[in-house]
């Protein structure tokens, strides 16, 4: 069909940007679906130190703006819409951008995943001068802190241990009294004499200046009581939600709802999948511009193998 695209990358995020400069630059003209949140999770974040080449950091949006004019320049599409239906049933295969139909040969899923939020007020309003949902990114911020790690999983005593070797102080509040952490990870956070556990209890409100948070207000779940706290900075990790609803029941699926891969290669011939959506373990923007990369050359083989490039 000569309406059909060689590939389809949906999502701009590092995954999707870096997939669609390797199949721009191979000369296939990828179509680049953007999404609401155009740049992906980057764009909540401030300075970005650990994305190779940069030696004084980029800030997140900028860094985004960058890989997208970099795709555009070396011959991307991209278009905005949101991709309401798949269908991989056959080939070639017919993704729906708001409602409309397009034909592919080959897919790039690049949906990504969402820090979950406590969701509550001025949360949004400190995003990013305070509130974090990544240790690794922002840890180096506060050396010498005190801070405040929401979560009872494994990522929460990653980061907390993390924090610990920059921070002054690190409490971990939990909302029950048992731990979804491996044992071994919450005996590690429990013998750190830099972590302090708070169980059956979370932030009610954060407090700050206006401009950055300077405490939070603390509730006990079981008396009610309330408690303030004065920190200067707070880790969310209470999980992420991987954006695969459109391929459920089509691809194969964790239990986390993580899409499963081999080598960014799905269950269907010619569908990949890159960066966050298929990674809840090392989920940073290099590991999903390393797999978008990977999709890509995965892609492009597909269509050499297949005759249809
Ligand atoms: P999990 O889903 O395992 O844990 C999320 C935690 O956040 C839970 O304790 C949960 O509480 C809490 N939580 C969820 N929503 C809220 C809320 N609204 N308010 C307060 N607390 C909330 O996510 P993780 O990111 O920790 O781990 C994801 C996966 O990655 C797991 O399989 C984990 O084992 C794995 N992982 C492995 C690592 C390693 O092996 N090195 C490191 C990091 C992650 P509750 O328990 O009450 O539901």
């Amino acid at each position: 069909m000569s309406n059909t695209e060689k590939v389809i990358i949906i999502g701009t995020g590092a995954a999707g940007l870096t997939a669609a400069i390797y199949v721009a630059r191979a000369n296939l003209s990828p179509l680049v679906v953007e999404g609401p949140l155009g740049g992906g999770q980057l764009t909540t974040t401030t300075l970005v130190e650990n994305y190779p080449g940069f030696p004084d950091g980029i800030m997140g949006p900028q860094l985004m703006d960058d890989m997208r004019a970099q795709a555009i320049r070396v011959g991307a599409n991209i278009i905005s819409g949101m991709v309401t239906k798949v269908d991989l049933s056959t080939k070639p295969y017919k993704i729906y951008i708001d409602g409309e139909g397009k034909f592919a040969h080959t897919v790039i899923i690049s949906t990504g995943a969402s820090a979950r939020y406590l969701n509550i007020p001025s949360e949004k309003k400190y995003s990013g001068f305070g509130v974090s949902t990544c240790a690794t990114c922002d840890g180096f911020f506060y050396r010498g802190k005190d801070l405040i790690v929401i979560g009872g999983g494994d990522t929460a005593m990653e980061e907390a241990n993390y924090l610990a070797t920059i921070a002054n102080k690190v409490t971990i509040i939990h909302r029950r009294k048992e731990f979804r952490a491996s044992p071994i990870m919450l005996d590690k956070a429990k013998n750190n004499p830099k972590i302090d556990i708070i169980t059956d209890s979370t932030i009610d409100e954060y407090l700050g200046d206006g401009k950055v948070i300077t405490g939070a207000r603390i509730k006990n779940l079981i008396t009610g009581e309330m408690q303030d706290m004065r920190i200067d900075g707070v880790f969310l990790a209470i999980g992420h939600h991987p954006n695969t609803e459109l391929f459920k029941g089509i691809l194969d699926i964790d239990e986390q709802g993580y899409l499963i891969t081999q080598e960014t290669q799905t269950k269907i011939p010619g569908i990949y999948a890159a960066g966050d959506v298929q990674d809840h373990r090392y989920r940073q923007a290099i590991t999903s511009a390393g797999t978008g990369c990977m999709a890509a050359l995965n892609a492009q083989r597909y269509l050499e193998m297949e005759n249809l490039i």
